[in-house]
């Protein structure tokens, strides 16, 4: 089934609510208040099309679409679009000199996203069926409603909208200059939602080790369900320290750029939960690895964001894993995620089951 065409474009879109972390925030501070999604369409000789995608909140964007379009193109043109796994190494190889990881894994994982697509359109079948049907849907949590900004009194809202819909629980933003600020909030929204509820938080590698380890002293007290992203994801040991030290589970990987990342955090007993992005790690291809890695090292995964296309990997081959309810990229598509009883339940159609209309990349492009 020969590739035939490759065409890149680059979305930008406002998000359904401005995002603010302790390592995120706009030029001059303050939300970001829009997302980049490169996008590539994949044809093959019969006119079967594949959708794939990535997404940036803080540039790269026209690079990745460089990549793309440039180096990606000519490298798939003629080749067999069923061939994902041989032509994930042929791209990998190729550009390992100026990528295994950041913006050129994220557009080698918006190319395998798009031959999955093809496959599974070619099949008949939703991916999640083609590589191995675990399960009909996934539980959520909410995640779109506890930026650094809001109030607690505005999170509660958001967080209680979640939990109204039958979704698990619900994760909130820490990392503020002085971490007292953080302690604070943490604990009036577990006030407001009660000892039962489900709370997760993210500090998104704001702080040092001594801060990193007094505040996962004082979540253990709140009945924090995981402590994501406390520390510099470089630092390897410095996680495994405290994951060590704390009871609190760590939660860690969404910006790790391969399985051979992964593997350094497992052996190093660093991470308590696994979570990787689609995009960021190097698209379906990969994360079936990483799911396999962290089955081997029993360990948890809570992939991280994209749930239009996560859920098919976490209904295909993880039996447990959540999808964190994030719906950024939401407006691209034709149709919305389908959520039921606060599950998230994978596309009957074949393939991804994703559809882009040429009138939104039209409203959305960037030239
Ligand atoms: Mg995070």
């Amino acid at each position: 089934m020969r590739i035939t065409e490759v065409r890149a474009e680059l979305l930008r879109m406002p998000l359904p609510r401005p995002m603010q972390s302790g390592s995120s925030g706009g030029i001059k501070g303050g939300p970001v208040g829009r997302i980049n999604m490169p996008v590539v369409f994949i044809t093959t000789e019969d006119g079967t099309r594949g959708l794939g995608y990535s997404w940036s909140l803080l540039g790269g964007d026209t690079a990745t679409r460089c990549v793309l379009r440039d180096d990606f193109a000519p490298l798939l043109i003629g080749e067999d679009a069923l061939d994902n796994e041989r032509l994930w190494h042929k791209l990998y190889r190729r550009l390992q000199t100026v990528g295994r990881r950041g913006l050129v894994t994220q557009a080698q994982s918006a190319v395998d996203l798009a031959l999955w697509d093809i496959k599974g359109k070619i099949a008949g079948l939703p991916i999640y069926k083609l590589l191995g049907g675990c399960r009909e849907s996934a539980p959520c949590y909410g995640s779109d409603g506890g930026w650094l900004y809001m109030s607690v009194a505005e999170m509660v809202k958001a967080f209680e909208e979640y939990l109204a819909q039958g979704m698990m629980g619900v994760k909130m933003k820490i990392g503020h200059e002085n971490p007292k600020v953080d302690i604070d909030r943490v604990r009036e929204v577990r006030k407001a939602l009660g000892d039962d509820v489900w709370i997760a938080v993210d500090a998104n590698q704001k702080w040092d080790f001594p801060t990193a380890l007094r505040v996962g002293r004082e979540l253990e007290q709140l009945g924090i369900a995981w402590f994501e992203e406390p520390l510099l994801c470089e630092d390897i040991p410095g996680h495994a320290r405290l994951a060590a030290a704390l009871d609190i589970p760590i939660a860690m990987g969404e910006t790790l750029g391969s399985r051979f990342e992964f593997d350094a955090y497992i052996r190093a007993n660093a991470s308590d939960i696994l979570q990787p992005d689609i995009v960021r790690v190097g698209g379906i291809t990969e994360m079936v690895k990483v799911a396999t890695m962290a089955e081997v090292a029993q360990l948890p995964v809570a992939p991280h964001h994209m749930m239009e296309s996560t859920i098919q990997v976490a209904c295909g081959v993880m039996s447990s894993a959540p999808i964190e309810y994030m719906p950024w990229i939401a407006a691209a598509f034709a149709e919305p995620a389908e959520i039921k009883d606060g599950c998230m339940l994978p596309p009957q159609k074949p393939g991804l089951g994703l559809e882009i209309p040429e009138e939104t990349i039209k409203r959305f492009r960037v030239d």
